[in-house]
């Protein structure tokens, strides 16, 4: 063993002894919080559903979970895996604001925030500067799961380019790339895709499906009575478009994924792991 190797055998074997002791003293959910805000590159939001949802900001952390969102799965696997901070993109307790008080009785809610206590679990929600993030980390993260870097439109990053392929066989690759069960679609099958616009997560009302010059609008969810009657009356008229329908879940979670890839860049002191919410839905004879 010449010297320049025992050297680093000997520096391991301190860093492994002295490692986990000081990794429990030395990481807070705070700092992590403060880290995340210090590299996000955008000022913080004074209002924002960007907050502590659960647990306490002097809690030691040993290992962080991102995820689309912080079902009670997703958080009995977190803690199994000694992953107690959980990010999360969506909701933990079914309302955009994780307002509590009215449910405070709640068996689920009740069952739930008993596990995250009883496990000092601290969720946090990443929402609102993860998508004001340069680039938008959902947008990054989902382009990448799809494979769809070669085709983003050089005039509009939310959009992207086709060569006229078929909405059926596009809706067959996003399926098997986003492994999606229960998508859905609004359209002809042999309608030729050249340009598609995307809105992960949930769109509102239907003005997305107004825009001229797309073949196709992805959407994670819409209301059926808004923007899925106004596709179906859109084509109904003459329109040669498509609304492509996958989950919320399936249209976002690439985007945590890569705020996993991303965390670990400026954390290194515990282990940082990306844990896929489950699609919620089956499809009978599927
Ligand atoms: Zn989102």
């Amino acid at each position: 063993m010449n010297p320049t190797r025992r050297d680093f055998f000997a520096a391991g074997a301190f860093a492994l002894a002295a490692g986990p002791a000081l990794q429990g003293a030395s990481l807070t959910a705070k700092d992590v919080l403060e880290r995340i805000q210090k590299n996000v590159g955008v000022p913080w939001r004074a209002e924002t559903v960007d907050t502590i949802k659960s647990g306490s900001l002097d809690t030691p952390i040993t290992g962080i979970a991102t995820t689309m969102m912080a079902t009670l799965d997703v958080c009995q696997r977190a803690a199994a895996a000694g992953r107690n901070f959980v990010i999360t993109h969506e909701p933990t307790f079914y309302a955009h604001e994780d307002k509590t008080d009215a449910i405070k009785d709640d068996p689920v809610y009740r069952f739930k925030q008993e596990f995250l206590d009883k496990n000092k679990m601290v969720v946090f929600r990443f929402h609102d500067h993860w998508h004001a993030h340069q680039p938008d980390g959902i947008f990054t993260g989902m382009t990448e799961q799809l494979g769809w870097g070669k085709n983003v439109d050089p005039q509009n990053p939310r959009q992207f380019v086709f060569d006229g392929v078929s909405l059926s066989d596009l809706t067959g690759q996003i399926k098997a790339k986003l492994g999606v069960k229960a998508m859905r679609v609004v359209g002809d099958p042999k309608l030729p895709i050249r340009r598609v616009a995307a809105n992960w997560g949930y769109a509102g009302g239907f003005r997305g499906f107004t825009r001229s010059n797309i073949d196709a609008l992805i959407v994670g969810e819409s209301r059926e009575w808004e923007m899925v009657e106004y596709a179906a009356d859109a084509i109904t008229s003459g329109q040669k478009k498509a609304l492509i329908i996958l989950g919320h879940i399936p249209s976002e979670q690439g985007g945590m994924k890569y705020c996993a890839d991303w965390l670990r860049t400026f954390i290194k002191e515990v282990p940082t792991e990306f844990i896929a919410a489950a699609e919620p839905f089956w499809t009978p004879g599927a």
